[in-house]
């Protein structure tokens, strides 16, 4: 090795202090590009009964005292701390081989997680600290025993232990849901580029953003860790399938009922329809997508394409295609050079690793494109050569005349390296991609919609993601190895069973589901959420239960109102002049409003019936209260369904009930739904919805200055 300098030792951070082992040598991590020495890892000596003991009180403490959204808009703020910050980052990332483009990934993916949970967080789910999860079910005749599904944080901790090849994206996609859940992070990289999880972290404590015990930083291995978990918490694994078959093994996951959340390798695969042949525009999109997918991170992603799975008669052109594209694309190099496209792989061990691997697959069978030799490399200073001490190796495609042989679908070796293979036909494609044992995500390049849906139905049951690329799509696709926060990633069988993103279920991931029962008062004191049958303060017309001694809800400001505050109005008659007049008006004619005879004859009705949008405008006109106050605006109905039609001479009322209120934390006002029932003169229910306002949080608002 070229350094002999003994680097200092990555710290942890834990009870809210930086923490280093006393004596310990630990074990050094260098640059993947030269070899120099650059830091030691060891966490030996570290209390980490202590360590949860933090996360499960004061990170506990702390993050209660929060809801859901205040803590989803400290996950924005991070992101728009880090972003200031993000070049001091990837300097510290090109020390462990990333290039410019893997740092895109990994550090502003890691921060795009951040905005993405903050935004969908807020969007999607209430300012509370309960969810409801799903809809009421009513348990008894009179409505007086209902049940229901709630979501509340674990009562737990989030230990997260992390591969080497995301330092930062890993840790983020995982924190961020775990933050706004309400549930705290205890948080173990891998070693190799534990270095730059630890800067990233200590920049978000730098930000004084982070609630107290929120996060805590492990810098050292975690078997101790484990061994004090309990049902309460979550071990959140990334890494390889060894790893994780060890870790389901632990005592403490195996009958400690610790959730284990694994997402581990996988041999993703690429599936070039027949269709798409080498003249097509989807033949150039394969091709490319597979060289990204190869070079990218030096072809250590777990997303990456391993089998790439063509018509038989095209396993040779398309080998010769990705060849030629590498070698027009890719410059192996230093991070740090200009010019360098691909980096270094982590480490030398991992190296090893992967050319071993190689070896085990051109045994197997299969004939290597590109050289397997120590490659000269674009060097930090713009010199070229080969560098003893640096990790770096050309992308090598194999190709297989046995479409079967076993280690192209069992060894991921985690490096440029990739298998092509051909298929008889779909049935045969779909079988080789299920041959991965369960894999995250595949990619179908087709333009025929059939094999398409012939493929994509076909693979979906063995993938968490599959990707259709075609003409269309391939400029704006995401691409396949980028996992994207709205949606799931993760796979089944090999690729670790488990669950990750997709939008608010990450948050949701982190939470417990519980079954609740009782009456629909119980139910809304519980939930903040006004549930039918519960008490209501009525305003409004008293022969339908209205009180003078309550003031019209829309008069109240967001402070002021309370879930049951509502309002009854009066009977309104419906004459035939005004659903005719409604038809012309609007040129709904639809025969229903304007033809006794075709609408008598029609299932339902028995003449004319009104238009079901006049009964809304009218409910509308029934319940608005005209003059200038804390309702801002209307943006919308939920739930809008039409029960009992209404003929001419019916009449209308309706009942009006603030049933979910939700400020919000950015702005001056929030949103109300309003639970509306549309009853007619035999107080059958007409409609059913959710009105949609924005309510300013203080009338008459605050003056300025
Ligand atoms: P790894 O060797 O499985 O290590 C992953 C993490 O597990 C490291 O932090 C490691 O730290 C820790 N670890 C290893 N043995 C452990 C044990 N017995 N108990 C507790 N912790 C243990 O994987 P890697 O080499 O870092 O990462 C590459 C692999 O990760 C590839 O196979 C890749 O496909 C997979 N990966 C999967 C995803 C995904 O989202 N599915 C994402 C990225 C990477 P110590 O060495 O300190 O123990």
């Amino acid at each position: 090795m070229s350094s002999t300098t003994t680097a200092p030792i990555v710290p942890s951070y834990v009870q809210g202090g930086w923490w280093t082992p006393q004596d310990a040598q630990g074990s050094p991590v260098r640059d993947a590009a030269t070899g120099e020495e650059i830091a030691r890892v060891s966490a030996d000596g570290l209390d980490v009964a202590a360590v949860i003991e933090h996360a499960r009180t004061v990170g506990h403490a702390a993050l209660a005292r929060m809801t859901l959204h205040e803590r989803a808009l400290v996950c924005k703020q991070l992101a728009q701390y880090l972003e200031t910050r993000k070049d001091e980052l990837y300097e510290l990332s090109f020390r462990t081989g990333a290039t410019k483009r893997d740092n895109m990934i990994d550090v502003d993916g890691g921060i795009g997680v951040l905005y993405t949970m903050s935004s969908k967080g807020r969007r999607e789910l209430p300012n509370a600290n309960v969810v409801i999860d799903g809809p009421v079910e009513v348990l008894s005749r009179d409505g007086s025993f209902l049940g229901e599904h709630v979501l509340t944080p674990l009562p737990g901790v989030m230990v997260q232990i992390n591969a080497f090849n995301f330092p930062l994206w890993g840790m983020l996609e995982k924190f961020a849901p775990a933050l706004v859940a309400g549930v705290p992070s205890i948080v173990k990289p891998a070693p190799q580029t534990g270095y730059l999880a630890e800067a990233c972290v200590r920049m978000m404590l730098e930000s004084g953003l982070v609630p107290e015990g929120a996060l805590q930083l492990v810098s050292g291995d975690a078997v101790d860790l484990l061994s004090h978990l309990d049902y309460r918490d979550a071990l959140a694994f990334t890494g390889s399938a060894t790893t994780a078959h060890a870790l389901r093994e632990n005592p403490r996951v195996r009958e400690g009922g610790v959730r284990f959340i694994s997402e581990a390798d996988s041999l993703n695969a690429a599936i070039l329809g027949p269709d798409a042949t080498p003249d097509t525009p989807e033949f150039a999109a394969f091709v490319t997508s597979v060289m990204v997918e190869i070079t990218a991170k030096a072809g250590q992603k777990c997303t990456a394409i391993r089998r790439v799975i063509v018509p038989r008669d095209r396993v040779e052109d398309v080998a010769r295609a990705v060849r030629e594209k590498i070698d027009q694309k890719i410059v192996l190099g230093d991070p740090r050079a200009d010019g360098t496209t691909m980096g270094a792989l982590v480490s030398l061990e991992q190296l090893d690793s992967v050319r071993s691997g190689v070896q085990r697959l051109i045994d197997a069978g299969g004939r290597p494109h590109g050289s397997l030799e120590a490659p000269e490399v674009l060097r930090a200073d713009g010199s070229r050569g080969v560098v003893e001490d640096g990790a770096f190796m050309s992308p090598v495609v194999l190709t297989f005349d046995d479409a079967d042989a076993d280690l192209v679908h069992s060894l991921e070796a985690f490096g440029p390296v990739t298998c092509v293979i051909g298929y008889s036909d779909l049935d045969d494609a779909v079988r080789l991609a299920a041959r991965g044992a369960g894999s995250l995500v595949a990619t179908v390049c087709t333009n025929d919609p059939d094999v398409a849906r012939t493929l994509v139905t076909g693979i979906a049951g063995h993938h968490g993601r599959v990707l259709t690329l075609n003409r269309e799509d391939a400029k704006t696709s995401t691409g396949h190895g980028s996992p994207v926060p709205h949606l799931v990633h993760g796979g089944p069988g090999r690729a670790g069973g488990g669950e990750e993103l997709g939008g608010v279920r990450a948050i949701k991931h982190l939470m417990q589901r519980t079954a609740i029962q009782g009456s629909p008062a119980m139910l809304t004191a519980i939930t903040g959420v006004w549930h039918k049958g519960a008490p209501k303060q009525a305003a409004g017309c008293e022969r339908f239960g209205g009180s003078p001694e309550h003031v019209h809800p829309f008069r109240k400001a967001l402070t002021e109102l309370r879930v049951g505050d509502a309002l009854v109005s009066d009977l309104r008659e419906v004459s035939l002049e005004e659903i005719s007049a409604f038809a012309t008006e609007t040129g709904d004619t639809f025969y229903a409003h304007t033809n006794e005879e075709a609408a008598a004859a029609n299932p339902f009705f028995l003449g004319i019936v009104a238009h079901g949008y006049l009964l809304v405008s009218w409910a509308a006109g029934l319940f608005v209260n005209p003059d200038p106050g804390p309702v801002l605006a209307n943006y919308g109905l939920d739930h809008l369904r039409f029960v009992t039609p209404v003929a001419a001479g019916d009449a209308i009322r309706v009942e009006l009930v603030a049933k979910r209120i939700t400020p919000r934390v950015t702005d001056e006002y929030g949103e109300v739904a309003w639970d509306t029932t549309l009853y007619n003169q035999n107080d059958e229910i007409v409609a059913t919805y959710d009105v949609l306002t924005l309510v300013a949080k203080e009338w008459p608002t605050p003056s300025v200055g």
